[in-house]
């Protein structure tokens, strides 16, 4: 054992090196090359340090981040990995280089961004003490097939690790049904009803019948997509109430809401520094795990309303003359979501929604059609300008124009550099929805236009 495991984290850290050197960022090759000298060397490493894992299908990065903020506040000695190594290869580098060559862990504690499809090996292995589940919705169909293939993968790593604590969303019936046939302990958060005022019928359908008997669900409210007070007539199956329960939005701008949250019966009020309900389900997550881990809830409540994300999730750029925020889509649920946002802004701004169909975006583009472009309609008059970029642009504008946006607001740009000097001249807000390998080109471009944080630290 002890020779596999030295030989195997010497040839992670020398192929890490030579990535390194190569100025290659990726940090999965390594840990692949180490698994296969020895397979179980994720479980070797991870058994003394206390992790709390993060899946899910939306937001399961930025509640990292906010957890990690608060592991920060709470001075915990920590190590995190980062959204593009969030498979078995990639958390197992991160594992290697906090560990020494023998396989002592370097750091007490690791907050760690687990991909869903990979969470059938990892879970298993890493034995984490927390596992938070953020939603389930579905997502670029051509990788994880069904909805409830997802949940499969995740039941499937939980079994083999029946400690761990799960974080559930009470409002997603997916996600909080592996409650019922796991034996771990469960905690549950969600937004109690009434929290959101002018709430509509539960819209984009992921989840419409009861996951045990396939009966139509009944809703006493709903919060967005699938999320809401679900209740199955036949079989009894129904959202739980959450120890920690969102009970009022007490405002909402484009930099953060005010909240008030319930946790274990005791009533705060606090702040989260990004804006959007998804957000307020992100905080509300990341407060359940940090609970769990043994943090003070005064500690994570701070670091929530102090938080400051990044990497495309809300991440502010300093272009234009009102600044420039950029909101990742990658799905339809969570593209409505953030049209949602974009409904409740009170003034005017332009939008840029840049779409690529690369594997990592998802190479089936007809989701878009499954988004709530229409609802940009009811806002016609707040929005300057909508620029469509991206190698699908040209699908794209003709969404939009089918959302019912006049043809005479809508630009096509394809070229980022242009595209940049046309935002640099807005005297509004300006928002983009790039999906995932289209943030990456423009983020570059307008960081080096002017300046930001590097993803590569
Ligand atoms: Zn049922």
């Amino acid at each position: 054992m002890g020779i596999k495991v030295f030989f195997s984290c010497l040839l992670c850290r020398i192929l890490r090196g030579v990535a390194r050197l190569l100025h290659r960022g990726g940090t999965a090759m390594p840990g692949k090359y180490a698994l296969k000298l020895y397979p179980e060397l994720l479980a070797y490493l991870a058994r003394d340090v206390h992790t709390v894992a993060i899946t899910g299908t939306n937001g399961k990065t930025t509640t990292s981040r906010m957890v990690e903020e608060a592991f920060k506040d709470a001075g915990r000695d920590y190590f995190t990995n980062r959204s593009g190594a969030n498979l078995i290869s990639g958390i197992t580098t991160e594992f290697v280089l906090n560990s020494t060559l023998t396989g002592k862990p370097k750091k007490k504690y690791a907050v760690i961004e687990c991909d869903e499809a990979a969470a059938r090996t990892v879970f298993g292995q890493m034995k984490p003490e927390v596992v938070l589940v953020t939603n389930l919705f579905r997502d670029q169909l051509d990788r994880y097939g069904e909805v409830t293939h997802t949940l499969d993968n995740i039941r499937a790593g939980l079994q083999k690790t029946p400690d761990t604590v799960l974080c559930l969303n009470a409002d997603c019936s997916l996600t909080s049904s592996l409650a019922l046939d796991l034996p771990n302990r469960a905690v549950f958060y969600g937004l109690n009803k009434g929290v959101i005022k002018n709430a509509t019928a539960p819209s984009v359908s992921d989840a419409t019948h009861c996951i045990r008997c396939k009966t139509e669900y009944e809703y006493d409210y709903s919060t967005y997509a699938h999320l809401g007070g679900f209740r199955c007539p036949k079989c009894g199956y129904k959202r739980r109430d959450p120890e920690i329960a969102v009970t009022e939005i007490l405002a909402t701008t484009a930099e953060g809401s005010r909240i008030r949250l319930m946790i274990d019966g005791t009533d705060y009020e606090t702040n989260i520094n990004l804006p959007a309900v998804y957000n307020i389900y992100n905080a509300a997550a990341a407060t359940a795990a940090c609970m769990e881990m043994g943090i003070d809830n005064e500690v994570v409540l701070q670091a929530l309303a102090s938080f400051n994300c990044g990497f495309g999730r809300m991440e502010k750029f300093d272009l234009g003359a009102r600044g420039t925020r950029m909101m990742l889509v990658k799905n339809p649920a969570g593209c409505s979501q953030t049209v949602a946002f974009l409904s409740d802004i009170e003034e005017e701004f332009t939008l840029a929604v840049c779409l690529n169909d690369r594997s990592a975006d998802g190479t089936d583009i007809s989701w878009i059609w499954d988004a709530e472009f229409e609802k940009l309609a009811a806002i016609n008059e707040r929005i300057r300008h909508v620029y469509v970029a991206g190698t699908r642009a040209a699908d794209m504008q003709l969404r939009i124009k089918y959302a019912g946006i006049p043809v005479e607001k809508v630009t096509m740009e394809t070229d980022y550099e242009k595209l940049i000097d046309l935002i640099e001249k807005e005297e509004v807000p300006v928002f983009i929805m790039p999906t995932y390998t289209a943030m990456l080109d423009l983020r570059e471009h307008i960081i080096r236009r002017c300046g930001g944080t590097e993803f590569w630290e």
